[in-house]
């Protein structure tokens, strides 16, 4: 098993209500039956297992994401605990370096979490979506009221007390992308993990032959190669890198395992947005070892190199070594589980070949030694549109399993 990293959801209710989250507002309502807060019984039963899976596949990193919900809901008192936990753990695994990261929304940011973050090493990452217009669009509390004014005061005191601002942003391609881009500019931000929403065929609001998304991103990536003081973007450098083969662009969705508030135990959680249960394995982690997960259907799909089982049409795509069929939430539909291309593919075309294009006009004496050939989005499209769909493979049948939920566990 390759994962270093749990997800802990150690507080499963917010303080925000964002209309698009998949936790709360995406189609799977099994927050309901989750308890508050993770219970110190859950995270020694975490602590036990991690130790276990540590010692059977020889790790020497692992790190802790605590995650919620909103992880500042819950008491200060429970990091402490975790971590000395941990440390007691490290006795035992000396050859084992632990980290620990948080995702929050910001608002509950004050200088009494700060000095929890520097006194433990927990490494921030702050959810803002650009411009106060575009995160106050659907990051909102549970009376309808946007947040970013609490979130920026909250990032500007991380900035001075930690010198350091990591933010995840989600689209909106309703804002001006260099609004956006300068909105991250004006926090001094360092990093901006920007992240396509997690549609899926089924509930994909815009219209798929439109390319909203690919215009927006190349806008983006327009200002930013430009910028001789740019904020690190990790999509474009990934993009960027596997263009250049320096690296394959394995990493468009970093594998993690989630331990839910309960102890359940399940695969990514951005799959929730697939509808009632998805994530459901059936296993906890009271009873169960972290790698049972292997032997779960979705777990067998995401941690065996789920970037290479794909539908028939981005198995025969020219640019499937780039792409890898994008998010594995995004190539969901109930009709034929995650046997389709992403819903995102037209943008995907599109933004790949301007990236490549780019590349190509930046650096002629090398394009003229390799001979690249320019990607013509419209050639490929065409390509794609002939090939036959009735060729099954048995990949295909594997992610067809998935389809009108019928491996789910009913919640
Ligand atoms: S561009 Fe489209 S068809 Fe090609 S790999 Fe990506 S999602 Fe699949």
């Amino acid at each position: 098993m390759d994962f270093n990293s749990l997800v802990l959801k150690v507080a499963s209710r917010c303080n925000l209500n964002c209309s698009y989250c998949f936790m709360y507002n995406l189609g799977d309502t099994t927050f309901k039956r989750q308890p508050k807060f993770m219970t110190a019984d859950t995270v020694d039963h975490i602590l036990e297992k991690t130790k276990r899976y540590i010692k059977k596949y020889n790790k020497k990193e692992f790190s802790f994401l605590f995650h919620g919900g909103e992880p500042l809901l819950a008491p200060k008192e429970f990091f402490r605990g975790f971590i000395d936990k941990v440390n007691h753990l490290q006795k035992e695994l000396k050859e084992v370096t632990f980290s620990y990261d948080i995702q929050t929304n910001g608002v509950l940011l004050d200088n009494e979490w700060i000095s929890i973050f520097n006194e433990f090493n927990i490494a921030p990452s702050v959810s803002v979506d650009g411009t106060e217009k575009a995160h106050d669009m659907f990051r909102v509390d549970h009376k309808g009221n946007g947040s970013y004014k609490d979130v920026f005061k909250g990032v500007q005191l991380l900035k001075q007390k930690m010198d350091f601002a990591d933010i995840a942003c989600v689209i909106n391609t309703k804002e001006d992308p260099i609004e956006t881009y300068n909105s991250f500019k004006k926090m001094k931000a360092s990093y901006v993990n920007f992240l396509i929403p997690d549609y899926t065929h089924d509930s994909y609001p815009f219209d798929k032959n439109k390319t909203e998304m690919a215009d927006w991103l190349i806008k983006l990536f327009d200002i930013w190669i430009d910028d001789p003081e740019k904020y690190k973007i990790p999509m474009f450098i990934g993009l960027l890198n596997s263009l250049l083969r320096i690296e394959e662009n394995h990493k468009n969705e970093v594998t993690v395992l989630v331990v839910e508030t309960n102890g359940e135990i399940e695969a990514v959680d951005s799959l929730k947005a697939c509808g009632q249960g998805f994530t459901k394995t059936g296993l906890n982690i009271a009873k169960d070892e972290l790698d049972a997960i292997e032997k779960t259907s979705l777990g067998k799909l995401y941690f065996n190199n789920f970037s290479k089982k794909l539908s028939r049409q981005c198995q025969e795509c020219p640019l499937q070594e780039i792409c890898r069929g994008g998010r594995l939430v995004n190539r969901y539909s109930k009709a034929k589980g995650f046997n389709n291309p992403s819903v995102y593919c037209n943008d995907l075309i599109k933004f790949i070949a301007h990236i490549q294009h780019y590349f190509i006009t930046s650096f002629p004496n090398l394009n003229e030694k390799e001979n690249i050939q320019a990607i013509q989005p419209e050639e490929i499209k065409a390509y794609l549109k002939s090939i036959s769909k009735k060729i099954h493979t048995y990949k295909e049948e594997e992610l067809e399993s998935f389809a009108k939920n019928n491996n789910l566990i009913e919640a």
